[in-house]
């Protein structure tokens, strides 16, 4: 079975992703900055510690993922938050997020591309706060624009690839565990399916988009947020 690169994979929907594309047969190769991402490796995967928003980065992924086969699915995953109120956000915070939320997804699957399998997928990972969130600018900038990132990647690797995005609502996971339980209180409770998403929850979205079954499907946006985005 071909190969699932997944990034920032040594933790939460990152982590459930590669351990569900391992269930479903493909050799897991996880990336992430942290080096307990190699005590993440589902069996038969690999592991490479590795930052997605260098150039040097990309290399070390595509070198990993050379040695162990063809790529059949791309998951770009890494994604960081730096919120502040508008007029509080640095530059370096409002460019750190775009370069690594939406400056990865773009350089890693440049520099993959050509290695992933003629009917393979990329699947990258939006936010539903991309519709636009409070304090976030920098996040809700980047999510969209990995929107248009997946759009524009979908007719320049069609027929070939297939390329799609998955907006998750609010996620149980160390990034929301990090935010005010007040604040956490309020956002579940506006959620119509009234429960917090769980890693799993994104997992099986992704692993519908990656597979035949959505050989159809390219350039779309799958909504994995209990109803969040239009309640
Ligand atoms: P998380 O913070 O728990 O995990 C993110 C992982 O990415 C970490 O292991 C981190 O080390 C890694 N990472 C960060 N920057 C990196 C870099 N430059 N290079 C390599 N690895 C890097 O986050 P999560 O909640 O699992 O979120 C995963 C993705 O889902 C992110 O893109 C996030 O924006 C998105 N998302 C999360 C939620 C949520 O509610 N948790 C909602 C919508 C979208």
């Amino acid at each position: 079975m071909s190969v699932a690169v997944v990034t920032g994979a040594a933790r939460g929907i990152g982590r459930a992703i590669a351990e569900r594309l391992a269930a479903d047969g493909y050799t897991p190769l996880l990336v992430d900055l942290a080096d307990s991402v190699r005590d993440a490796v589902p069996e038969g995967g690999a592991a490479v510690v590795a930052d997605v928003s260098t150039e040097e980065g990309w290399g070390a992924i595509r070198a990993a993922a050379e040695s162990l086969g063809p790529v059949g699915v791309l998951v770009n995953n890494a994604g960081i938050t730096r919120d502040a109120r508008l007029g509080k956000m640095t530059e370096e915070d409002f460019r750190a997020v775009l370069r690594v939320n939406l400056g990865s997804a773009h350089g890693l699957t440049a520099a993959l591309a050509d290695l992933i399998e003629d009917g393979g997928a990329v699947v990258n990972i939006s936010s539903r706060a991309q519709l636009g969130n409070f304090g976030q600018f920098n996040y809700a900038v980047s999510k969209a624009g990995v929107i248009g990132l997946t759009r524009s990647l979908a007719l320049l690797h069609a027929p070939r690839l297939r390329v799609n995005a998955v907006a998750p609502g609010f996620v149980a996971s160390e990034m929301t565990d990090a935010m005010p339980a007040h604040v956490r209180e309020r956002v579940i409770a506006a959620i119509p399916l009234a429960r917090a998403g769980l890693p799993a929850d994104i997992a099986a979205a992704v692993a519908w988009l990656a597979s035949p079954d959505a050989g159809y499907v390219t350039g779309q946006v799958l909504y994995s947020c209990g109803g969040r985005s239009f309640a």
